[in-house]
C-alpha cells in the first residue's frame, strides 16, 4: 500500500519592519523545501497569506483567523503549520502561547523553518527565548540588547545600575567609599547578624542622615533588600525577564541567574551565610503573622487587581515608619509575578474615591467585559495587549538602566509605548461601552456610594459590600500609577 503523503499548512506574513525579510514567494519556497524533507506536502489551498500588516498593529489578520478555524476542524486537514519565523506566526509571546496551546490540543504543531528547534522541554524553552527576543525587537531595542546583556552577565559584568554601596565607573562596580555608602552596607550586615531587627537598623540609620539612592530615609524593606543582594559578596545577578526583575524583591525566582562578578565584595562569605540563615528564620517566624493580616477588613478588600498578572492585591505588611498597611499583588508576593504592585491602603482608597468622582462627573463608566467569550479569534483581547505594552515599557527602562539605550532612545520608546497604551485603552473602553446603561442614573448611584464611603460611622466591611454591588474590579497599574474602575454589567 502506498504511503499517504502527509499534509501541512504554511502561514506567511510580511512585515515592513524588518530589513532581513525574504519575499513571500521565497518564504513559501523555503517552507515547501523544508516540508518535503520532513515528508509533508503543502497544497496551495493551505497556504495562508496576510499582507503588509505590522506585527505591532492590532488589525485583523483574516487569513490567520481562517487558518486557525480550519486547523480546529474535526476533519483535521493538516498536522503542521510551517512558518518562516515564529515572529511571523504571532505578534507576541502571549498570543503565540495561546494559539500554540490551542493547536496542540488539536494535534497541530507550529514549525519555524529558519529557526530549527530541538525536541522536548528544552525545545519549548528555546522557542520561548526566540519569541521573547522577537518582542524585544519590536520595541526597537534590537536583538543586540539581549545579546549584550547575556554576554555582559556571562562575563560577570554588571547588567544593571550599581546597588547602594557601589558606584559605576568605566562599566564596573567600585565600592562607594567616598560617600560612606559601602561602610553603611557593611554595618547593616554586621548589625543584623548580631541580632538587631531590620526596622531598628533602618530607624537608626535614618536618624543619622543616611538616605537611599532615591533620597528616602531607609525602611525595613530597603534593609531586607540589601541583606538579600549577593552583589555584596561579588556576584552578579541576571534575569531573562530583564534587569528590573533582578532589582525586585523576588529572592526565590529561579529565573534569576547568579554568576561570579569582577567587582570587589563588601562583606565576607561567612557573614553573608550567617545573615541568610537569620533571614530564613525570620521568614518562618513571620509567616503566621502574615496570615493574620489577611483577616483584616478594608473597603477595597478583594477588589483590587494587579495590572500585570490579574491577581488580587492583598495586605502585605506595612510601609516604612508610618506603619500604614500596604497592598501587594499575591503572585508577586509568591514570586510568580514580576511587577511589584505595592501601594498603601490610604493611597489606593483615595485614588478609588477620586476615580468614582471623576466617573460620576464625566458620566463615563468602564463596564466589565461580558464573561466567557474567550474563544473568539477575531476579538482582540485588549487587556492582554495593554499588559504586554506595559511590560515593553519596563523592558525599555531596563535597556536604559543597563546603559544599552541612551536616554533619547528610551524617551522615544517610552513615548511610543505610552501612546499605544492610551490608544488600546480607548479601544477597550469603546468596545466595552454598553448602549443600555443609563448614565444619569448610574452617576447618581455613584455619588450616593461616595457619600457612604466617606462616612466614619460605617464599618469597612459594610463599605466593601456596598462597593461590590456596583463595582466589579479595580485594576491598579503601578508603572503608570493609575487605577481603572470597572463597573458591574447588570
Ligand atoms: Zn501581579
Amino acid at each position: 500500500m502506498a504511503e499517504l503523503l502527509k499534509i501541512a499548512a504554511a502561514y506567511i506574513r510580511v512585515s515592513d519592519e524588518r530589513q532581513d525579510e525574504y519575499s513571500p514567494d521565497s518564504q513559501l519556497k523555503k517552507i515547501r523545501e523544508h516540508a518535503a524533507k520532513e515528508g509533508y506536502l503543502v497544497p496551495d489551498e493551505y497556504v495562508f497569506y496576510d499582507d503588509g500588516i505590522s506585527a505591532k498593529s492590532t488589525k485583523k489578520r483574516d487569513e490567520f483567523n481562517r487558518m486557525i478555524a480550519i486547523a480546529k476542524d474535526k476533519s483535521h486537514p493538516f498536522d503542521v503549520i510551517y512558518v518562516w519565523k515564529f515572529s511571523r506566526f504571532a505578534r507576541n509571546q502571549e498570543e503565540s502561547m495561546v494559539y500554540k496551546n490551542l493547536l496542540r490540543k488539536k494535534s497541530v504543531s507550529v514549525v519555524s523553518v529558519s529557526e530549527p528547534i530541538p525536541e522536548g522541554h528544552f525545545g519549548t524553552l528555546v522557542e520561548r527565548i526566540i519569541e521573547w527576543m522577537d518582542e524585544f525587537y519590536l520595541i526597537n531595542l534590537g536583538a543586540e540588547v539581549v545579546r549584550g546583556m547575556t554576554e555582559k552577565a556571562s562575563r560577570g559584568e554588571p547588567t544593571c545600575a550599581p546597588p547602594f554601596g557601589y558606584i559605576m565607573e568605566k562599566k564596573k562596580y567600585l565600592p562607594d567609599t567616598e560617600s560612606g555608602a559601602a561602610a553603611v552596607v557593611c554595618e547593616i550586615f554586621a548589625r543584623y547578624a548580631n541580632g538587631e531587627g531590620q526596622r531598628e537598623i533602618a530607624v537608626n540609620l535614618g536618624e543619622r542622615g543616611v538616605r537611599t539612592r532615591q533620597g528616602n530615609p531607609p525602611d525595613n524593606r530597603w534593609i531586607e533588600y540589601i541583606l538579600h543582594n549577593p552583589c555584596y559578596i561579588g556576584k552578579i545577578r541576571w534575569s531573562m525577564e530583564g534587569a528590573r526583575a533582578v532589582s525586585k524583591r523576588d529572592y526565590e525566582n529561579e529565573n534569576i541567574l547568579t554568576v561570579d562578578g569582577h567587582h570587589e565584595p563588601l562583606i565576607s562569605t561567612e557573614l553573608w551565610e550567617k545573615v541568610q540563615h537569620k533571614l530564613e528564620e525570620q521568614k518562618k517566624k513571620y509567616a503566621p503573622h502574615a496570615r493574620k493580616e489577611q483577616t483584616i477588613d478594608y473597603m477595597l478588600k478583594g477588589l483590587v487587581q494587579c495590572s500585570s498578572c490579574g491577581a488580587t492585591l492583598a495586605i502585605n505588611g506595612r510601609s516604612g515608619k508610618s506603619h500604614v498597611r500596604c497592598l501587594q499583588c499575591c503572585n508577586y508576593a509568591r514570586g510568580s509575578c514580576h511587577t511589584s504592585h505595592s501601594v498603601t491602603l490610604p493611597k489606593i482608597e483615595a485614588a478609588f474615591i477620586r476615580g468614582l468622582e471623576e466617573a460620576a462627573g464625566n458620566k463615563q463608566f468602564a463596564i466589565s467585559p461580558a464573561k466567557a467569550k474567550k474563544s473568539e479569534v477575531d476579538t482582540p483581547d485588549f487587556e492582554k495587549l495593554i499588559a504586554l505594552e506595559q511590560r515593553r515599557l519596563e523592558r525599555a527602562k531596563d535597556a536604559y538602566l543597563s546603559e544599552i539605550d541612551t536616554i533619547e532612545q528610551y524617551g522615544k520608546n517610552k513615548a511610543e509605548i505610552t501612546a499605544r497604551i492610551k490608544k488600546l485603552t480607548a479601544m477597550r473602553d469603546k468596545q466595552q461601552a454598553p448602549s443600555t446603561v443609563d448614565v444619569e442614573a448610574l452617576a447618581k448611584e455613584v455619588l450616593a456610594l461616595i457619600a457612604f464611603l466617606k462616612r466614619n460611622d460605617v464599618t469597612d466591611k459594610a463599605k466593601n459590600e456596598a462597593i461590590r454591588t456596583m463595582i466589579d474590579k479595580v485594576v491598579y497599574c503601578k508603572p503608570s500609577e493609575s487605577i481603572s474602575i470597572f463597573f458591574r454589567r447588570n
